[in-house]
């Protein structure tokens, strides 16, 4: 409650997995809270993400683990590839991501978005379609005027609008301060399944470059990724699709196996989403009544596969402080001081061209796959501490 007994109101931009996973702990502590999406509806599609250690404690306690459950896609295997396509290594997933077998989950990114999503969306204002054009905090709240030409006033804005976040830009400044580039960029897109997999992963690889199709169930479509090495970001074809087709088509000329069907798919593919290998780190995510939560304040890259269980944890960490706290600048820096560390565990998960799964050189190639054709022989990895490096609070009683 704000001292004349209102209840305080909060603007969460960005409806993925921080944005609804905060909303629910805010709701539940006794704010108002409203959530403006850029996308007309919530954005479905992705690949599968991991969810793991610390964050399926979050979802315990949000009471969705039964669903995730029934949405976990339980690959049976990863077979590693070679230039020609002929067999390397076929292991259990969790064997090569460090993951626990039988306790991890692996969710479509779409079905944990709107299991969050149904969670909520009766409790709190869903605003579609709609985003932040400017954010003014000099008076006792934070004016917000959105694009949509909507004005209000709130107590507090977080920002949950992903790794290239406008809330952290309008109040932080230009991306290129805080985004580490880590020498890969990436194409994800569907196409169709001829091969006839089901619930596996396959990978091939030479030095510097990656191919892999994912197929979650028995179904007739694959999740195809491309990815390469790039030791300078190529910032020009950030924002231009006909670019980044060409500059994929371009690194994987000549390649082997399955790549020119794939190259040839990506051309046609309606939903291609490509973005450079990175990570967000800042040494504040907050700004007086505006803080950052997710990838817009941490980025991991997907190539630690913890995007989603920092956003889940950091959502409730953050909500976690707003509901002990009444004085929002204690409340963020208890956030920032129970969650930093965590965070920093995983971002050093990886660095710079340094990916396990994907080798930049021919010598380093030769010694990954030397060591997969030993884990074969293994029966389980052990899980990796970062994943666990959080020990939750109990959330605050409202
Ligand atoms: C469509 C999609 C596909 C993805 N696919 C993968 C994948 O295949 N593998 C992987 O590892 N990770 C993927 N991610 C990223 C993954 O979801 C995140 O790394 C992780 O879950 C952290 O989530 P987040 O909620 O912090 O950020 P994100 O999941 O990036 O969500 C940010 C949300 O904010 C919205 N948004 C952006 N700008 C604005 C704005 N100005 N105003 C309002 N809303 C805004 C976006 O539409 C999005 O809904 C994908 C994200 C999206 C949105």
């Amino acid at each position: 409650m704000t001292p004349h007994g209102l209840k305080r109101k909060v603007l969460i931009s960005g409806a993925s997995i921080a944005g609804p996973a905060l909303v629910y702990w805010l709701h539940r502590s006794g704010y108002e809270v409203t959530v403006v999406e850029k996308s007309g509806a919530l954005r479905g599609g992705g690949y599968p993400i991991d969810i793991r250690g610390t964050a399926l404690e979050v979802v315990r306690r949000m009471g969705i683990l039964p669903q995730l459950r029934d949405a976990h896609v339980g690959s049976r295997r990863l077979t590693f590839l070679d230039a020609d396509g002929g067999e390397v290594a076929s292991l259990a997933p969790a064997a090569v991501a460090g993951g626990a077998e039988g306790q991890d989950l692996e969710v479509r990114r779409g079905d944990l978005a709107e299991i969050l999503y149904a969670l909520v969306r009766d409790d709190v204002e869903f605003l579609f379609g709609d985003s932040v054009d400017t954010l003014d905090q000099s008076g006792h709240g934070v004016d917000v005027a959105f694009r949509s030409g909507r004005r209000r006033t709130f107590d507090l804005v977080v920002g949950a609008d992903g790794m290239h976040s406008h809330t952290r830009g309008a109040v932080f400044g230009p991306e290129e301060q805080f985004h580490h580039y880590l020498g890969y960029c990436f194409a994800i897109f569907t196409m169709p399944n001829t091969l006839g997999l089901s619930r596996e992963v396959v990978l091939w690889n030479t030095p510097g470059k990656a191919g892999a199709l994912y197929a979650v169930g028995g179904n007739d479509e694959l999740h195809a990724f491309l990815t390469f090495h790039q030791p300078e970001l190529p910032a020009g074809v950030v924002r231009d699709p006909g670019a980044q087709r060409d500059l994929v088509a371009a690194t994987f000329a000549g390649a082997g196996w399955e790549i020119p069907r794939m190259v040839g798919a990506l051309r046609d593919a309606d939903d291609l989403f490509f973005d450079t290998v990175g990570q967000i780190r800042m040494p504040h995510w907050s700004s007086g009544r505006v803080a950052l939560v997710g990838d817009a304040a941490h980025a991991p890259s997907f190539l630690t596969g913890q995007g989603s269980s920092l956003a889940l944890a950091g959502g409730y960490m953050l909500a976690g402080a707003l509901a002990e706290h009444r004085d929002h600048t204690a409340a963020f820096a208890a956030y920032e001081r129970g969650t930093r560390e965590f965070v920093t565990m995983n971002q050093a998960l990886v660095g710079h061209g340094s990916a396990t799964l994907f080798p930049t050189t021919a010598q380093a190639l030769e010694q990954r796959n030397t060591a997969l054709r030993g884990l074969e022989a293994l029966p389980t990895a052990t899980p990796r501490p970062a994943h666990t490096a959080l020990t939750l609070p109990a959330f605050p009683s409202p």
